[in-house]
């Protein structure tokens, strides 16, 4: 299965409530479709370096996942990893030397690092030209100039997604909860980009009577990491309802939207997992892919 194919295989999977927003299907196509296209080109050495700080439960998972995709679309996954005493002269220095090592072609730093270091001045290091993740200060100044550079993972999942399903965005109302630099902030100015042509609002903590505000939209995009925060009552018939936040209850990985309960209301919505977790990591890769690309290397 590849992104190519027909809209009523990918929908008819609906399952008689919303069609389900599939991330890990999705993932999978995408994931299938760089691997092709790294066979094609003669399978260069295309290289993802990931760095991790610290004892971070939770990051150790997610690089341990990035790194095992990236294998998968078989790329090169290169890991540097310091201890929670690494110094911030230690972490630049790692840092920098990846930025320039020819070899590497994507960075990502993953987030957040142990208190102490200053994030800014580990990520700043890294050139636009690697920076997969999209976070520095270049590749955001970019996403809000228009201009051309990495995208922000997980926004960029977001867009993939609603890309995916068909979901239309002009002219649509879009509600996104979390006014964060890693989700929310992008995800306004992609959903506002012409050619996406959404009506973004920006929500937050101090936002007033928000499920009333969601129930004016057209897609509701969750990002507060509050459990069960998205009701039934936020939603209007038909809805998109995107799932972002990630929160541990029990053991249990649950997302901000009372899945269960809105799945009967919304047109279409993800799960959690499941959803936009997987994108995250597809979309990391192709924006390695993408600077293996521009840096010649295929
Ligand atoms: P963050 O920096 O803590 O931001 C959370 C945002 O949610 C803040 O803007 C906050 O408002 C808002 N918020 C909190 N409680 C709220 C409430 N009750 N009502 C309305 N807004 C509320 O978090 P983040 O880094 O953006 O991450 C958000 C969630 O997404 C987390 O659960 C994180 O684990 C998850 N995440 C998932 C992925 C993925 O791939 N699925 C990737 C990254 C992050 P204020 O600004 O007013 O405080």
């Amino acid at each position: 299965m590849t992104t190519d194919t027909p809209k009523h295989d990918i929908l008819k999977r609906s399952d008689g409530g919303a069609v389900i927003m599939d991330g890990n299907r999705l993932r999978d196509e995408i994931i299938a479709d760089i691997r092709a296209a790294i066979v094609k080109a003669n399978q260069p050495k295309v290289c993802l370096a990931t760095v991790l700080i610290g004892n971070n439960p939770a990051s150790r998972i997610y690089v341990r996942q990035k790194r095992r995709k990236a294998t998968e679309a078989g790329m090169i996954s290169h890991h540097v990893e310091l201890g929670d005493n690494a110094s911030q002269i230690e972490a630049e220095a790692a840092v920098r030397e990846l930025a320039t090592d020819p070899n590497v072609h994507g960075i990502l730093v993953q987030l957040p690092l142990p208190q102490g270091l200053d994030t800014s001045r580990i990520l700043n290091p890294i050139p636009p030209a690697k920076d997969v993740d999209g976070l520095t200060p270049a590749s955001l100044g970019r996403l809000v100039k228009g201009e051309a550079g990495h995208l922000p993972c997980t926004p960029l999942g977001v867009i993939r997604l609603l890309e995916r399903y068909w979901i239309p965005t002009t002219g649509k109302r879009a509600v996104i909860i979390g006014r964060s630099i890693l989700v929310g902030l992008p995800l306004v100015i992609l959903l506002g980009r012409k050619g996406v042509d959404a009506t973004p609002t920006l929500a937050h903590s101090r936002t007033r009577q928000l499920a009333e505000l969601c129930r004016s939209a057209d897609i509701v995009i969750s990002a507060a990491g509050v459990a069960g925060l998205v009701t039934s009552d936020f939603l209007s018939a038909g809805a998109t309802v995107i799932d972002v936040g990630i929160s541990r209850v029990s053991k249990a990985i649950v997302g901000d939207v009372d899945f269960e309960a809105c799945r009967n209301i919304a047109g279409a919505i993800t799960p959690m997992p499941g959803g936009t977790g997987p994108m995250t990591i597809a979309c990391l890769l192709q924006n390695t892919l993408e600077a293996a690309k521009k840096l010649g290397v295929l």
